[in-house]
């Protein structure tokens, strides 16, 4: 056989490594997006505080407007109470009273609306001090992330580093007679690019491996998957039986 051989030990650590790898690499991907997540939810919990203030600010200037209105509905009563005592005709007299309850009608109606919104300022403040602990809870958590993700990312690095010179170190071993087709899988298809064969069957898309593959890969021929493409190789237990 002119095949070149390849252990079955670098093929195993190689998936490991490119394994490992892709965990790492997930990772330091995740962390700007839970940085980005995070801020994104404290933007939402800001928004949500501004709306409870302005809520709040408009209801306090209607209900100061309010207060202006009754105030000078009430000068009016005075105003109209004072003309009675000076009023001229019995039909002037009655007139002043009807315009006088009409007024004070407008002024209880307006007393109401300004207890009313009293009673909804108080709903407000509560609204305000909900979002101000949930913009607080939102901020530390925030920050927590960010710690944590800064914390983790030098580590991860490292661990990258290491991976990489492993990796380079074990691809070294690889006969260059395939080195060149197992980067291309490599390319393709990252971490998915080997698989150990179970019981005769390709771990990657369970489909059989034929006999004569499987004893190829015994006598240590770097052999592929016939249907996904994977390089193939014997998981540590050897439970594939080649042909006999
Ligand atoms: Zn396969």
């Amino acid at each position: 056989m002119s095949s070149p051989n390849v252990s079955t030990d670098v093929l195993r650590t190689l998936h490991r490594i490119h394994r490992q790898l892709s965990d790492l690499n997930g990772r330091l991907q995740r962390g700007p997006k839970r940085i980005e997540a995070a801020q994104s939810h404290e933007q939402h919990r800001e928004a949500q505080l501004a709306e409870a203030e302005q809520a709040a600010r408009a209801s306090r200037m209607a209900s100061d407007a309010k207060q202006v209105q009754l105030k000078g509905g009430e000068d009016k009563v005075r105003e109209l109470k004072l003309k009675l005592n000076t009023a001229a005709s019995n039909r002037e007299y009655q007139a002043l009273k009807d315009q006088m309850a009409a007024q004070e009608m407008t002024n209880s109606v307006l007393a109401d609306e300004i207890l009313e919104g009293l009673e909804k300022l108080d709903e407000f403040q509560a609204r305000i001090a909900e979002a101000k602990e949930n913009l607080e809870k939102a901020r530390q958590n925030g920050e927590a992330i960010c710690a944590e993700v800064r914390q983790q990312e030098p580590l991860i690095r490292t661990d990258l580093t290491r991976l990489q010179s492993e990796l380079a170190e074990c691809e070294a071993a690889l006969p260059i007679e395939i080195k060149e087709h197992y980067l291309r899988v490599i390319r393709q298809k990252g971490e998915d690019a080997l698989a150990a064969v179970e019981n005769q069957y390709c771990s990657g898309c369970n489909q059989h491996v034929p006999l004569n593959v499987c004893a190829e890969m015994m006598m240590g021929h770097p052999m592929f998957c016939r249907t996904c493409g994977r390089m193939l190789y014997m998981p540590e237990e050897g439970t594939a039986n080649p042909a006999e």
